[in-house]
């Protein structure tokens, strides 16, 4: 058994906003730099990008696809009638073509030119169905999102309600870019189900490409060993999460959906927690001062699920009532079970971390993570090191000290989890304070 480096969610340029430069030869040379072993074609069902992917990666006779020596896995995300968005993997371009023909009755966009990420008229469970009869794998993608996500406010508050009968061909979970297994593992109905850490990459860079993965232990870099990790069969196993911190995801804390602004609680012991009106508003932040600020802000949370709290900024500012939506943060209070994680014994480690070029631009406080200075600092690494995720993960401190001190300190911050976060929320990403 081997381990293989695994990003299972991205997408093509046939979605919204996808990079028009993403293709399989940027693709791969993303993952040769990162060391990703096994990357996810994206948009599969798709018909242009099908056809581009059947043409161009190449067949091996035990079910592994390449192209320039890395392996691929047939993978799409399809929007369900609950305005729930599902990862699905396939093992081969026949089961592809099936299920394209398939779901096609039920979509308005499957074959178009901007059909990647088709929307298609089926209830979870019948979509579940559908393509675990086209012998494919799902799960819930980005499970904890306030948008298009099984857990979302007003949604399903547990896997069961959503798939009901079907539940059992639910492989997996995909945690997102806003959640990790410390945050997943506060709800009790996820105790048997194995947790996805992918990208959901919308280009082809090091920023987003493999920004999350996962670590497979397998034999070979194909489908079916793909798919005995997941159901953790005949020692096949996730043996890491890698990921964003969740804080420092878009979705963190609740947010103003109009106005974008953040909502937090601060202490101030001079004012009374049942005086909800003591709040200042800046830029980005509506803050609210109470003697207890987390009673305070478990009695707001509560209001702002019920659908009952308006945003005092853009009342102010707009005249108008627009509602405060709950961050992931606050939405696991509501739906979870546990105040700490409870990890199965199953439950592979996960480690909190940022792509490389974000940990470079950081330490030498440049803005742009395209600027010519941090590629070029990026790929002296890589020259030197060795590929992006061995530096972050598995290389010795000491190793990378001695090409630069700065980055080593904040990359060994990373992996003992002692890093200062400003965290993020209404469509902002957090930061890291160094
Ligand atoms: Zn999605
Ligand atoms: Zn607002």
């Amino acid at each position: 058994m081997k381990p293989f480096n695994v990003d299972l969610h991205i997408h093509s340029p046939h979605s919204i906003s996808v990079s028009k430069n993403l293709n399989l030869d940027t693709m791969v040379e993303t993952c040769k730099k990162k060391g990703i072993d096994i990357i996810a074609t994206g948009d599969i069902l798709q018909p242009t990008w099908l056809k581009y992917m059947e043409n161009n990666l190449q067949k091996e006779k035990d079910g592994i696809f390449l192209y320039k020596n890395v392996n691929f896995i047939l993978q799409t995300e399809i929007e369900d009638k609950e305005n729930i968005h599902e990862v699905v993997l396939l093992p081969n371009f026949e089961a592809a073509r099936e299920l394209q023909k398939k779901l096609k009755p039920f979509s308005k966009n499957l074959m178009n030119e901007w059909g990647g990420r088709p929307r298609v008229n089926l209830s979870p469970p019948d979509l579940v169905d559908e393509v675990d009869a086209a012998g494919g794998l799902i799960g819930p993608a980005h499970a904890f999102t306030p948008f298009k996500a099984i857990f979302r406010q007003n949604k399903y508050a547990n896997l069961e309600e959503c798939y009901q009968d079907s539940l059992k061909k639910v492989s997996f979970l995909e945690l997102g870019l806003s959640a990790d297994t410390y945050i997943a593992d506060r709800m009790k109905g996820l105790r048997d189900i194995s947790f996805l850490s992918n990208s959901d990459a919308h280009s082809e860079g090091p920023t987003s490409l493999g920004r999350e993965f996962n670590r497979f232990e397998i034999e070979k870099p194909n489908f079916e060993e793909i798919d005995l990790a997941i159901k953790r069969q005949r020692g096949r196993k996730i043996i890491l999460n890698v990921g964003l911190d969740p804080r420092l995801g878009k979705y963190y804390n609740m947010f103003c959906n109009k106005c974008r602004r953040r909502i937090i609680f601060k202490e101030d012991k001079t004012r009374s927690f049942t005086l909800l009106n003591n709040y200042k508003i800046d830029a980005n932040y509506i803050t609210y001062f109470a003697r207890n600020p987390i009673i305070a802000r478990k009695n707001y949370q509560k209001e702002v699920d019920k659908g009952k709290v308006i945003c005092p900024a853009c009342k102010n500012e707009l005249k108008k009532n627009y509602k405060i939506k709950l961050g992931v943060f606050e939405r696991i209070e509501m739906i979870s079970d546990y105040e700490q994680p409870r990890h199965p014994s199953h439950r592979p480690p996960y480690i909190d971390i940022i792509p490389l070029v974000e940990i470079i631009r950081k330490v030498l406080n440049i803005k742009s993570s395209k600027s010519k200075t941090v590629e070029k600092i990026y790929d002296d690494f890589i020259d030197k090191l060795g590929t992006e995720f061995s530096i972050l993960i598995d290389l010795p401190i000491k190793k990378i000290s001695e090409v630069n001190k700065e980055i080593a300190k904040v990359i060994s911050s990373f992996r003992t989890g002692n890093i200062e976060i400003l965290t993020g929320g209404g469509g902002v990403f957090g930061e890291i304070k160094i």
